[in-house]
């Protein structure tokens, strides 16, 4: 089952649960059997007459959920044992600074391909610890050319957001650098949608409230020759090497969203894993980005199209009065949370791995109906 209307609960209880086709940017929808399943159990965990949220996170019942969330996650992305998975607190935030703290060494510069808002939020954070060294882009449409990517060999690191979850813009390759230069990446809004290379990634980590959790849970996996790079001075809860030591459990863990990522983990292995989570984006994302290009103008997205994001699509109307009337009349649809980030406006439907697929059919076939009695 994909989500959307649910009209039996598990159980055989018959309750019409009346779900929107969600397209929010994050925190995003979740699927159904989870937030069904979290329900379910949370006033008494198996029959231990308490909940996950008041029991010991060193107890046998989180330590075993911990444990078997890292492995789901080293399954579904088949990440190799050179690298070790730390799940933390902070958000994608908070990686900002940590990656720097991490990483630098004695190193005095770190390259950052700035292609988006999150990416130039990083470099600027990264530019407190350390010479930035900014690798642009020739338009706000466009990922940067391979060729373009020049990272000198005594960069600490280079760095770059796989998917630019403001502007829409997703990497369709992984960029090049020198050998000795660890590749680290931004991938909280298309975790687990697509394979990651462990060969080629130093470093990725992944905020679970865009595409896999809920709020308040990160995912780094990092490789473990890169942890014990700290200096002195880096605070203990920003060190990778103090949670890889102490399995992620060097203070209390946030045990709900551990908990519920690990549901979503067997449920995206249930699925059929990252592959299928991988043909669903394109289908979906072709379905929508079909009813623009479809549109003659009514619709416009302006991005490169080997660039276009298969999880945020990013548009606007061409008369752009008539925003907040889509927005409107999507919303009496079921199709909600439409509208734009505040920064830049227009329009941004988020198709991340628990959108049904008909979840995107739905928005393209309102698109295309919109189009019509408003064109
Ligand atoms: C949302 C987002 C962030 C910021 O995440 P927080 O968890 O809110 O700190 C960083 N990078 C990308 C790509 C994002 O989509």
């Amino acid at each position: 089952m994909e989500g959307g209307r649910l009209e039996k609960q598990a159980g055989g209880r018959s309750k019409v649960m009346n779900r929107v086709y969600n397209f929010a940017p994050g925190p995003g929808v979740l699927p159904v059997p989870v937030l069904e399943q979290l329900a379910r159990e949370l006033p008494d965990y198996h029959g231990t007459g308490m909940s996950i949220l008041e029991m010991s996170h060193r107890g046998a019942i989180f330590t075993q959920i911990i444990r078997e969330t890292r492995d789901l996650l080293r399954e579904l992305l088949n990440v190799p044992e050179t690298h070790e998975i730390l799940l933390l607190q902070g958000g994608g935030h908070l990686q900002f600074a940590m990656v720097p703290l991490n990483l630098l060494g004695a190193a005095a510069e770190a390259s950052y391909i700035v292609n988006g808002i999150w990416s130039k939020k990083a470099a600027a954070e990264a530019g407190k610890f350390c010479r930035v060294n900014i690798i642009g882009t020739p338009s706000r449409s466009q990922i940067p050319h391979p060729d373009s990517i020049n990272v000198p060999n005594d960069a600490a690191y280079l760095y770059y957001c796989m998917n630019e979850t403001i502007n829409g813009l997703e990497f369709n390759y992984i960029p090049s650098c020198p050998d000795c230069v660890p590749l680290v990446s931004d991938v909280s809004s298309d975790f687990l949608s697509r394979p990651i290379d462990f060969k080629r990634h130093a470093l990725v980590f992944a905020g679970a409230q865009k595409n896999f959790g809920p709020a308040g849970l990160t995912v780094v996996i990092v490789r473990k020759d890169l942890l014990g790079l700290a200096g002195d001075t880096c605070p203990t809860m920003l060190n990778y090497e103090v949670h890889s030591q102490s399995g992620s459990m060097y203070n209390t863990p946030p045990v709900f969203c551990i908990w519920a990522a690990n549901l979503v983990c067997k449920w995206l292995l249930n699925e059929g894993g990252v592959d299928v989570m991988n043909e669903r984006a394109a289908t979906r994302s072709k379905l929508v980005y079909g009813a623009i290009d479809k549109s003659d103008g009514f619709y416009v997205n302006t991005i490169d199209p080997s660039a276009r994001s298969r999880m945020n699509v990013v548009f606007t109307l061409r008369e752009e009065a008539l925003t907040e009337l889509f927005v409107k009349e999507a919303g009496d649809h079921g199709l909600v949370n439409l509208k734009g980030h505040r920064l830049v406006g227009g329009l941004r439907a988020s198709l991340y791995n628990a959108m049904p697929v008909e979840g995107a059919r739905v928005l393209s076939e309102f698109m295309a109906d919109f189009a019509v009695r408003h064109g």
